[in-house]
């Protein structure tokens, strides 16, 4: 990743790609640290547009607020950085990475008298689960792992700790052979994916696990209301693994994984096994926004 052309916006300024360092006695690096965000451009055709961009600087400076990291840097200024990054880059589609980090000043638990520095990334990324994943669904495998406690980490906050945990159930679950883990909270009941929400679909209803110890997704949100616009309920309730083995669809939702249907957990078949009439009609209607083809949610798109 770091050996390429092009530029990362560093602490207010734009550098060239192999020269947006940090020092090894980074604090973040070495306690884990940091907040960060993810966030997609696409296409659309009067240009490029960054979906949900205030939304997605929102939650990084409430990921900050959480952890009480105080980002030197406005909403406004931090939106306006992300636009330049992808015009720099000259890039049509893409994803964002903007990361808030504290800097090398000083060791020790305690983040006082670190200083609080913001990079922000972009470069081209496909389907995170696969094309094929996105047509037909793929197989998920609940983890041996639980997603973090809500006293733990707290689940509101994108941090970068945090994902030691999605990075152990992922590697398990990959390294079996299937494509994503679903992590249930300590309790047992079911939370999300390492990088994804969930939802599931049954007798033409919707749901979503209980959000308590999961990220507050933005495509989440958007696809809350699309389902909403195409008149489903959406409801949120606590719910075993179980329930998703004998439900007739389900998908996840991320930044990075769009809307991905799931065609099996557990070994066992979800539905028909391949992605379901109400997952591919939400599915379709998300890709028709994002890419500016519905004129309704114009407000989502943030043109460079
Ligand atoms: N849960 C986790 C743990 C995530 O990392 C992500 C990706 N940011 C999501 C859910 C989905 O969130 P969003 O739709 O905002 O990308």
């Amino acid at each position: 990743m770091a050996d390429r052309d092009g530029f990362i916006w560093q602490d207010g300024k734009l550098v060239p790609w192999r020269e947006a360092t940090t020092h090894v006695l980074t604090h973040s690096l070495h306690y884990g640290l940091a907040v960060f965000e993810g966030v997609r451009a696409y296409n659309t055709a009067s240009g490029t547009a960054i979906f949900r961009l205030a939304e997605h600087t929102q939650r990084l400076i409430n990921s900050g607020k959480i952890y009480r990291m105080e980002i030197p840097f406005s909403k406004e200024e931090l939106m306006e950085a992300q636009k330049e990054v992808v015009r720099a880059n000259k890039l049509e589609s893409c994803y964002l990475r903007p990361l808030a980090f504290y800097g090398s000043e000083k060791m020790g638990i305690s983040t006082r008298g670190a200083t609080v520095h913001v990079a922000i990334a972009a470069w081209p990324w496909g389907a995170y689960l696969g094309e094929e994943g996105l047509e037909k669904g793929i197989r998920i495998k609940t983890s041996s792992y639980s997603r973090h406690h809500v006293n733990v980490t707290m689940p509101r906050a994108k941090m970068s700790g945090s994902y030691a945990n999605s990075i152990l159930a992922n590697l398990e679950a990959t390294e079996d052979g299937y494509d994503e883990a679903l992590l249930l909270d300590t309790q047992g009941f079911v939370a999300e994916g390492s990088g994804e929400n969930l939802f599931v679909i049954k007798d033409d209803k919707i749901y979503e696990p209980e959000i308590a110890s999961a990220l507050t997704g933005i495509t989440r949100d958007s696809v809350i209301q699309v389902a909403r616009e195409f008149g489903y309920t959406v409801e949120s309730r606590r719910m075993t693994r179980d329930d998703i083995y004998i439900a007739d669809e389900a998908f996840f939702t991320g930044t990075a994984a769009e809307v991905t249907p799931i065609r099996e957990l557990d070994n066992r078949t979800i539905g028909e096994g391949r992605r379901g009439p109400i997952t591919a009609k939400i599915q379709a209607r998300f890709f028709d926004i994002v890419n500016g083809r519905a004129p309704e949610y114009e407000r989502w798109l943030t043109h460079v």
